[in-house]
């Protein structure tokens, strides 16, 4: 027994010692992903419930590293943070997809509204002092209207102190962009924070969006969601749409807009710009 106790512990040693060597590989390997151009955004079309037209997309970070085979935001986004690199990285996804959008917004004139273009932002990035100051010169020298930016915040980041995320939030609205609400409904936050801080928009997590078939709980919370939101005033997209059914079911309910593989996938550039081509009514 004590044998087998040992090599259960040389085990976890051997699991701990490789998690902890592709960790530090990874915040390596990231350190000079934005100098050695690995970094791509991929962008998923936003729809419209009620005209089901395309309005923008979210940006969705890549990395194309030779070093690892496949690395995926949800691993490589949390070392980001915790290293703090994702000061440098961020700043660079609001570059390019601001940029990209701008692009997008030419082209189409007048065949598509591009209205938004939804960017995700860390709490480091969104408590960085500095931030406000980021976003206002990118505002600038991209020449975006404002109010096309959308930061997707998540729950998870506002939890601090309800004042200092308000004053915050409210700095960066007067800049005149949107802020969202992402995961809503996976954090702590209590219902008076819809009343309290000045966000624009909602996005309901895509794990109650999945379970709309099985779940009347889900079903009933989201129609909650909904309902709540028509009383604030607030824009909801819906993530993780994939079948039919969640889409019927949710523009039934008013939903505002749709994000989903039932409508695409996050696209390469040129893939998206494809996309709005299908997309437009000549
Ligand atoms: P998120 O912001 O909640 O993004 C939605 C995730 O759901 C994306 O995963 C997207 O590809 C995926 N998704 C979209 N539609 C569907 C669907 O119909 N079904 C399913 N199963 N999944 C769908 P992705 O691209 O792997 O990103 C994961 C997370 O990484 C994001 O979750 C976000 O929290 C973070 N992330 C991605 N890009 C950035 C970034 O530029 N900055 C920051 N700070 N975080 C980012
Ligand atoms: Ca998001
Ligand atoms: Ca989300
Ligand atoms: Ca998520």
């Amino acid at each position: 027994a004590k044998k087998a106790g040992r090599n259960t512990t040389k085990f976890y040693q051997h699991k701990m010692d490789e998690w902890i060597s592709r960790r530090m590989a990874i915040e390596n390997g990231l350190r000079d992903a934005v100098k050695n151009q690995e970094l791509e955004l991929h962008y998923q079309p936003i729809i419209d419930f009620a005209t089901s037209k395309v309005i923008g997309a979210e940006a969705l970070l890549r990395w194309n590293t030779p070093k690892f085979n496949d690395v995926y935001p949800d691993e490589f986004i949390p070392i980001a943070e915790e290293s703090g690199l994702i000061l440098e990285i961020g700043k660079w996804v609001l570059q390019t997809a601001l940029k990209q959008f701008v692009a997008w917004q030419k082209e189409f004139t007048g065949v598509i509204e591009l209205q938004k273009i939804a960017v995700n932002i860390s709490a480091h990035q969104f408590e960085n002092s500095n931030f406000l100051h980021d976003v206002d010169s990118i505002i600038k020298k991209t020449n975006i209207k404002p109010s096309c930016l959308e930061l997707e915040l998540v729950e998870s980041a506002l939890v601090e102190n309800l004042k200092t995320v308000s004053t915050r939030m409210q700095k960066l609205r007067d800049l005149g962009v949107s802020i969202s609400i992402d995961d809503f409904g996976t954090g702590y936050s209590s219902l008076s924070y819809l009343k309290k801080l000045p966000f624009t928009t909602l996005k309901i997590d895509k794990s109650f969006v999945m379970d709309i078939q099985n779940d009347v709980d889900d079903k009933e919370l989201i129609s909650a969601i909904l309902m709540i939101a028509q009383t604030f005033n607030f824009e909801v997209v819906a993530e993780g749409v994939e079948t039919q059914e969640q889409y019927l079911f949710l523009k039934e309910k008013k939903c505002t807009y749709l994000q989903g593989y039932y409508c695409s996938k996050p696209l390469p550039n040129e893939q998206f710009i494809q996309f709005l081509r299908k997309n437009s009514v000549r």
